[in-house]
């Protein structure tokens, strides 16, 4: 069993997104407007997160917060500011957002080309077509995972389970483009899918975002299997002096025997994600004077 490790690959990618920055170090740094709404504490962490990787590898990163109360409209009008500002490269809003505004409207309304997290409909279409476009992070940092690692990914049974808009559709569609890592059969499970077991059992690559605490058990995989757990969870633990541990949405313990790779969590594709936006916020940036 090899881990897939995020942190080395994710140090890998950073720096080469910081080498391209010094190309260019007579210019304006990228720069990255990270919309948060409310004092949600987990939020905070990943914005906080967030900024200081930024400062790290030499990316302006800007925090727009507002408060629970704003309206949608006011805040589409501040995005359109945002939108407006030549000297911002990428802007992302940190999800959740309050039940009064539409998590839809908020992305459609982000310029596709601005849109770093990559969930806008444009950005979605493109990486459906195979088009040059602005990949959803955590998908993105997945491909990047199994690129560094040189995964066999062509004609393999990827079974993706969970397929929500901002990681297990897009992957979904990612792993079936003709392109590498892609050219999988894939099947694309969820909460109405019958014996998930049958597809978990005849997959050569599972990528599990399911949102479930340890769903994914060893008897559940064949052996050699290649194993991408996106799920993070906090759960309680007293043999912890902290009272909890964290863990993903596979059963590390009786999985990662049966594979020939997996990811660890932490360290797998928590670090991967971060890695990806702020490469999408310079790829962004390098085309303002790649273009002129
Ligand atoms: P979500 O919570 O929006 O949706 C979960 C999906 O899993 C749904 O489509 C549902 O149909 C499916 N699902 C749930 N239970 C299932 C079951 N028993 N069998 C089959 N399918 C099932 O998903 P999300 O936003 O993609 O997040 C998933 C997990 O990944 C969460 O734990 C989240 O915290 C984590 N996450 C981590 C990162 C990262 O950077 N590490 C990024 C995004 C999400």
């Amino acid at each position: 069993m090899n881990l897939l490790d995020g942190k080395i690959v994710s140090e890998h990618l950073l720096n080469q997104v910081s080498q391209n920055i010094q190309k260019f170090s007579k210019e304006r740094p990228p720069h990255l407007a990270i919309i948060m709404i409310g004092n949600h504490p987990a939020s905070e962490t990943y914005v906080n997160a967030k900024i200081k990787t930024c400062e790290k590898y030499g990316i302006k990163g800007s925090l727009y917060h507002f408060p629970e109360t704003i309206s949608e409209k006011k805040l589409l009008q501040e995005i359109q500011i945002l939108n407006e500002y030549s000297e911002i490269d990428g802007i992302i809003v940190q999800l959740p957002l309050p039940k009064h505004i539409s998590e839809n409207q908020v992305i459609e309304t982000i310029s596709p080309h601005k849109d770093v997290d990559g969930f806008h409909p444009v950005n979605i279409g493109r990486m459906s077509k195979n088009l040059t476009s602005l990949l959803p992070a955590t998908p993105g940092g997945i491909l990047e995972l199994l690129k560094y690692y040189q995964i066999e990914t062509v004609g393999k049974h990827c079974v993706v389970i969970g397929r929500s808009n901002i990681v297990g559709t897009p992957m979904s569609i990612l792993m079936s483009r003709n392109a590498y890592p892609g050219n999988c059969t894939v099947t694309l499970c969820h909460t109405k899918t019958k014996n998930l077991d049958f597809f978990t059992k005849n997959a050569d690559i599972i990528i599990i975002a399911a949102g479930q605490p340890e769903l994914l058990k060893g008897n559940m995989v064949k052996e050699g299997v290649v194993v991408i757990d996106v799920g993070i969870h906090r759960v309680t633990d007293n043999t912890k002096k902290t009272g909890f541990r964290l863990t993903g949405d596979v059963e590390f313990d009786s999985v990662a025997p049966k594979c020939s790779y997996i990811t660890p969590v932490p360290g797998g594709v928590g670090p991967m994600t971060i890695a990806v936006l702020l490469k999408n916020t310079c790829q962004v940036w390098l085309q303002k004077f790649q273009n002129q």
